[in-house]
């Protein structure tokens, strides 16, 4: 079975009323799942972003993918260290500590979560003066 790979950007043409002939395809492979997350096409670097059995076509988006060990900190949110992939459902992980794999990339990584405290103070009545 062949599947059609084509540019993420033409998600909505291909979603809507899938038309091969309005799209480039970068593509063609003979069997494709969710475990070939990182794909090279033309010497680039592509995360498979969706995939459609129906119609036998995938999009991807260009990526770039960080080899060099780097660390990220104090990020907003779990941020993929090889792919910048960010989880904005970071607060749904329950431990505070883990290893994922990233779901853009496929990359594996740890995450350490930090939690701070802080205060808000607000004025209800001044302290009473007694003068001597
Ligand atoms: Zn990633």
């Amino acid at each position: 079975m062949r599947v059609g790979i084509y540019h993420g950007d033409k998600w909505d043409s291909l979603y809507d009323k899938f038309d091969e002939s309005k799209v480039e395809v970068l593509a063609d492979v003979d069997n494709l799942d969710f475990s070939d997350r990182l794909l090279k096409i033309n010497n680039k670097l592509y995360t498979l972003n969706s995939l459609n059995r129906k119609n036998n076509f995938a999009t991807v988006k260009e990526v770039e993918i960080h080899t060099d060990n780097r660390e990220l900190s104090f990020e907003d949110n779990i941020t993929c260290p090889y792919c910048n992939w960010e989880d904005v459902d970071s607060w749904e992980q329950k431990d505070d500590e883990d290893t994922i794999i990233c779901s853009n990339c496929g990359g594996e990584f740890d995450y350490i979560r930090y939690v701070t405290v802080e205060y808000d103070s607000i004025p209800k009545k001044a302290p009473k003066v007694k003068e001597l």
